[in-house]
C-alpha cells in the first residue's frame, strides 16, 4: 500500500517516530494509502526549513515569487487528471466534479495571488509640509495553513497561495483524511523551483500535529479552516501567544425563497445548493426557508428534481452525489436524521444509508420542524436540508439569524429593495441573490458570528499575512 511521506525543505521524507494512519477511500470503505501522524520532531525538522528559507524568500523580488506561483498554478492544470482522480479516491466527491471545480480552482488560487502580490500596495498619507506617512507591509514569517477535508486542495491553496505572495514561509496541513493531493503538491512546488524550506507540509491528526503547529512559538500567524468547535480550540490557543489568526468556521445557511421569486431557478439552484458534493460545502444551503403561499409548489419541484440525482461510484460521469468523507461522518449524518425524526419531522426523500460498501447516504428532505430544534440549529455538513415556511419578511429575517452561525445566505426574489433590505438585516459573511456560490475572489470571505473570525480573499488575506509597519518622516 502506497505510504505518504511530509515534504520538509523539498524532500520527501518518512516521519521521524514512523507512525501511520489510514487512508480510507469512501467510495470503498477500504484503506488505499498510509498518512503519517506526524510529531513534534517532524514538526522542529520544518520549523528548521522554513527559518532557514525566509530571510531568501521574504527578499526575493516580488516579481520573482510571482512567477514561482504562476509556474505552479500551470503546472497544477497540466496535471488536473491525476490530481481530480485523486482528489475524488480521496474525498468521495465526483471526479466530474474534482475536474470541473476543485482542481481548477486550486490553480486559481495560486494564479491569483501570483497576480495580486504584483499590484498589491500599500498605503501613503501626506501631511503637506509637515509629514509623511507610509506603511509598510513585512511578511509575518512563518505561519501555520491548517485545512479541512471537504475541498481539500482548493481550501488548502487558499491559504498558502497568500502566505507565499506575501513572502512568508509555510508549514501547511490538510485533513488527515484528505491528505493525496497536498501529498502530490510537494513535487509540483520543486518543478515550479520553489526554494527549499519555503513550503512544508506535514500530515497526521488535528490534536497532535495540528495542535503543535499551532502551539509552537516559531509560528507567528494561523490560518485555520474547520469546525466551529475546533476553530475555538485553535483561537484559545494560538491567541495565548498573541498570534495572528483567521479562522473559517462552519454554518447552518439560510436558503430563502420569496413567492416573488423565479420559481425554475430557484428550485434548481436550492438543489445544488443543498446537495453539490453530497453537501459538504461550508457554504450550501441546510435551511430552506419558503415563503407560505408558494410553499407547497416548491415542495413539489424540489422533490422531483431530487429525484433525478444519483448516488454512487465517484468515478461514474452520471453520478450527481457521491460518497461521504468517512463512516465516522456518515453515522454523525444518519444520527442527525434519527434526530429530525425524533424532533417530529417528516422524511420527505432519502433519510438512510445506502446499503452497499462505502459512505454512501440518499439525498434527504425533511419537513414539520420547529426553527428551534437541534436539526434547524446544528451543522450537519451532508445531504440534508429541511423545508421551513414563512408568512413575511420580518419573519424570514428572524429565523435566518436564529442560528450560531453566520457564514452564507442565499435570497431569491425579483424585489430589488428587498433583496437590499433582506441582504442587510441578515447577518452573514456572504449573501447571494438569486445565485449560489459564484464570486469574485478579490472580494472579502468569511463568516460572521461563530462562522470565524477574519475574512480571506483579495488584499484580505495579503494584509492577514503581513504587518503593517507605520514609517513617519519628518518633512
Ligand atoms: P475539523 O475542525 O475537524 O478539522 C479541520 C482541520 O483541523 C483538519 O486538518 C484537522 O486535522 C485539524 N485539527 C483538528 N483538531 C485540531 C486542533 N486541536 N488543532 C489544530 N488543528 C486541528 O473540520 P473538518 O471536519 O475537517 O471540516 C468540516 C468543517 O469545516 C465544517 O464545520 C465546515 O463547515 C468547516 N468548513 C468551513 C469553511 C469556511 O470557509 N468557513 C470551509 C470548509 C469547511
Amino acid at each position: 500500500m502506497q505510504k505518504i511521506q511530509n515534504f520538509i525543505n523539498g524532500k520527501y521524507v518518512d516521519p521521524v517516530k514512523g507512525e501511520y494512519i489510514d487512508n480510507v477511500e469512501p467510495a470503498t470503505g477500504k484503506a488505499f494509502a498510509q498518512v503519517p501522524n506526524s510529531s513534534i520532531e517532524d514538526l522542529e525538522l520544518a520549523i528548521d526549513a522554513a527559518q532557514a528559507a525566509f530571510p531568501a524568500w521574504s527578499t526575493m523580488s516580488v516579481d520573482k515569487r510571482s512567477r514561482i506561483l504562476h509556474k505552479l498554478a500551470d503546472l497544477i492544470e497540466q496535471n488536473l487528471d491525476d490530481y481530480a482522480l485523486m482528489e475524488s479516491r480521496d474525498n468521495g466527491k465526483p471526479l466530474w466534479l474534482a475536474k470541473a471545480v476543485d482542481i481548477p480552482r486550486a490553480s486559481t488560487n495560486f494564479r491569483f495571488y501570483a497576480s495580486a502580490i504584483v499590484n498589491f500596495s500599500t498605503e501613503a498619507q501626506v501631511s503637506e509640509g509637515f509629514m509623511v506617512n507610509y506603511t509598510r507591509r513585512a511578511p509575518v514569517g512563518i505561519v501555520g495553513c491548517i485545512s479541512p477535508w471537504n475541498l481539500p486542495l482548493y481550501l488548502f491553496s487558499w491559504k498558502i497561495a497568500p502566505a507565499l505572495a506575501m513572502g512568508n514561509c509555510v508549514i501547511a496541513k490538510p485533513s488527515e483524511l484528505t491528505p493525496m493531493t497536498a501529498y502530490l503538491l510537494g513535487k509540483l512546488a520543486n518543478e515550479a523551483e520553489m526554494p527549499a524550506g519555503v513550503l512544508n507540509i506535514l500530515h497526521g491528526e488535528g490534536k497532535g500535529i495540528g495542535q503543535a503547529i499551532v502551539e509552537h512559538e516559531a509560528t507567528k500567524a494561523i490560518s485555520f479552516t474547520g469546525g466551529t468547535a475546533t476553530g475555538k480550540i485553535v483561537g484559545a490557543t494560538a491567541s495565548q501567544q498573541f498570534k495572528k489568526v483567521s479562522l473559517e468556521l462552519g454554518g447552518k445557511n439560510p436558503n430563502i425563497i420569496f413567492a416573488d421569486c423565479d420559481l425554475d431557478e430557484a428550485v434548481k439552484t436550492s438543489v445544488k445548493s443543498s446537495f453539490t458534493n453530497q453537501g459538504e460545502i461550508c457554504l450550501c444551503g441546510s435551511r430552506i426557508l419558503i415563503e407560505e403561499s408558494i410553499y407547497e409548489e416548491f415542495k413539489r419541484q424540489f422533490l422531483e428534481e431530487c429525484e433525478k440525482l444519483v448516488v454512487g461510484d465517484p468515478m461514474d460521469p452520471k453520478t450527481t452525489t457521491g460518497a461521504l468523507v468517512s463512516e465516522a461522518h456518515l453515522n454523525k449524518v444518519d444520527s442527525y436524521v434519527q434526530l429530525a425524526r425524533e424532533e417530529g419531522g417528516t422524511i420527505l426523500t432519502g433519510g438512510k444509508k445506502l446499503d452497499r460498501e462505502g459512505f454512501y447516504y440518499e439525498p434527504t428532505v425533511i419537513e414539520g420542524l420547529d426553527e428551534n430544534c437541534r436539526t434547524n440549529q446544528e451543522e450537519i455538513f451532508g445531504p440534508v436540508v429541511t423545508l421551513n415556511k414563512f408568512k413575511s419578511e420580518e419573519e424570514a429575517i428572524e429565523v435566518a439569524n436564529s442560528t450560531r452561525y453566520g457564514l452564507s445566505c442565499t435570497i431569491w426574489t425579483s424585489n430589488l429593495q428587498r433583496a437590499h433590505r433582506v441582504a442587510h438585516a441578515v447577518q452573514s459573511g456572504i449573501i447571494w441573490v438569486n445565485c449560489w456560490l459564484v464570486r469574485d475572489l478579490r472580494t472579502p470571505f468569511g463568516g460572521m458570528k461563530d462562522s470565524g473570525i477574519g475574512r480571506e480573499g483579495g488584499d484580505e488575506a495579503l494584509r492577514f499575512f503581513s504587518e503593517p509597519q507605520n514609517i513617519c518622516i519628518k518633512l
